[in-house]
């Protein structure tokens, strides 16, 4: 316990740009979960939960919307409504739902992945998917579930999907009588990125899973939202997953918190992502394409013979610098909350020196 509070002792003066994830509440998000009004929320009890509910579903859009613990829970539980045993989800061979997700549906739900390439720019080629969504009577072929797709996209560097794309992916999966899910981890960055109201982009997509523990802040949950019957069988998956809490309003109390007040401020967050990747991309040995920092993800590629990832990480490490290795040569950087311009400028430092030697 000591180590632990000597560790984030130590990583207090460091600049995180690991993830997203790393955001402590905010001051108002400390009072609000001091002040949390509370109650059992496996009985529907607790006041905080049932208003972080109300407000995530009229938010985003949809009928009904229920807490869980993390995103991860959120698109399995979305994924166990929507499909059963043996039917196909069909997503995107980049997407977080099949590369870190320890295949969740299918160990548990007898689900199969249907993996399709990614594109770069995180879509799905659309012939591809209307292939792949199309039911056959052959009885050799499993049935298509559901289709996912991820706005913005993580593994693509926090790209952003075209509003006309996701109108088109929904077109296809109605096409075929498919229900389409939004892993919307960061689905505000996207909205707030294109400069639409989310509901813009979740008005394409019949169930939706957001975090508020990412550049919201919030310290725990995500939200799952759809149809009040589809959030009802979502009810069920969370309890089966062991996913229905207490006095939750705990930390629900940090969620209407990240709702109501931290969205407007994930620009500045995409500002210093620009701000960040316009340095990076005068370092020479370096290789960023500026064209896919849409939103708070900085991904680049270490083109420096002399150095490996893990010796560059690590310099930036005794420079006070924390980033990603994403494997092979690329590296990751997430601005967010608690990170300011000055950081940006010190990180970018931090980085010229390394590599300088
Ligand atoms: C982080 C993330 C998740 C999972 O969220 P956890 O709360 O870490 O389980 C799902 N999808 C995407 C795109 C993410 O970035």
């Amino acid at each position: 316990m000591y180590e632990d509070m000597a560790g984030a002792a130590a990583r207090r003066g460091m600049i995180d740009l690991r993830s997203d994830t790393v955001t402590l509440p905010s001051p108002a998000m400390r009072e609000a979960i001091s002040a949390a009004e509370l109650g059992d929320d496996v009985y529907g009890e607790d006041p905080t939960v049932n208003r972080l509910e109300e407000l995530a579903a009229e938010l985003i859009g949809k009928e009904a919307a229920v807490l869980v613990p993390t995103g991860t829970m959120g698109n399995l539980s979305a994924v166990l409504a929507h499909g059963g045993r043996g039917d196909r989800v069909i997503l995107g061979d980049e997407c977080h739902i099949y590369r870190y997700e320890a295949g969740g549906a299918s160990a548990l739900g007898g689900l199969i992945y249907h993996a399709l390439p990614n594109g770069a720019d995180g879509t799905i080629d659309l012939d591809q998917l209307r292939a792949a969504a199309a039911a056959s009577d052959d009885p050799h072929q499993s049935p298509p579930g559901l289709i996912c797709l991820e706005n913005t996209h993580n593994r693509c560097g926090g790209v952003v999907l075209p509003l006309s794309y996701m109108a088109a992916a929904h077109a296809i999966a109605q096409e075929h009588g498919l229900p389409l899910h939004l892993d919307g981890a960061r689905v505000f960055n996207a909205a707030v990125a294109l400069g639409v109201d989310v509901r813009e982009i979740t008005r394409h997509v019949d169930s939706v899973q957001f975090c508020l523990s990412k550049g919201l802040s919030a310290p725990v949950g995500s939200m799952v939202a759809g149809t009040r019957p589809f959030i009802a069988r979502v009810r069920r998956m969370r309890k089966i997953l062991g996913g229905s809490m207490r006095q939750a309003g705990v930390f629900a109390a940090a969620g209407v918190v990240a709702l109501s007040e931290m969205v407007g401020r994930l620009a500045d967050d995409h500002a210093n992502a620009r701000q960040l990747a316009a340095g990076l991309a005068a370092i020479p040995g370096l290789d960023i394409d500026l064209s896919r920092v849409q939103t708070n993800i900085v991904r680049f590629e270490l083109r420096d013979e002399r150095l490996s990832v893990a010796d560059l990480t690590g310099r930036l490490r005794e420079r006070g610098v924390l980033v990603g290795g994403m494997g092979g040569q690329t590296i990751r950087a997430v601005t967010h909350y608690g990170i300011e311009a000055a950081d940006i400028d010190r990180a970018v430092q931090a980085v010229r020196e390394a590599l300088a030697g």
